[in-house]
């Protein structure tokens, strides 16, 4: 019998470690964003790795979160 693609945590070494999206929020300049991100996370201690193509996905959106921040900060 195959299991679903999951792997040993790195962080806490339970199993349910595995591929998924999940709503991160990061901060530029104090002002939040949430961002779906893809990568390896684990559903026991939160912990995940972003691989460069789960960081590619998002980039583009905060790249343009960032200039827009950029752009309103020049505002005032
Ligand atoms: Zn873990």
């Amino acid at each position: 019998m195959k299991k679903i693609k999951t792997q040993d945590c790195p962080f806490c070494g339970k199993e349910p470690y595995h591929h998924q999206t999940k709503l991160m929020t990061l901060r530029y300049k104090s002002n939040p964003i949430t961002m779906k991100q893809p990568g390896y996370w684990c559903d026991a201690c939160g912990e995940g790795v972003i691989g460069g193509e789960d960081r590619k996905t998002t980039q583009k959106e905060l790249q343009t979160f960032r200039a827009e921040i950029d752009t309103a900060g020049q505002l005032f």
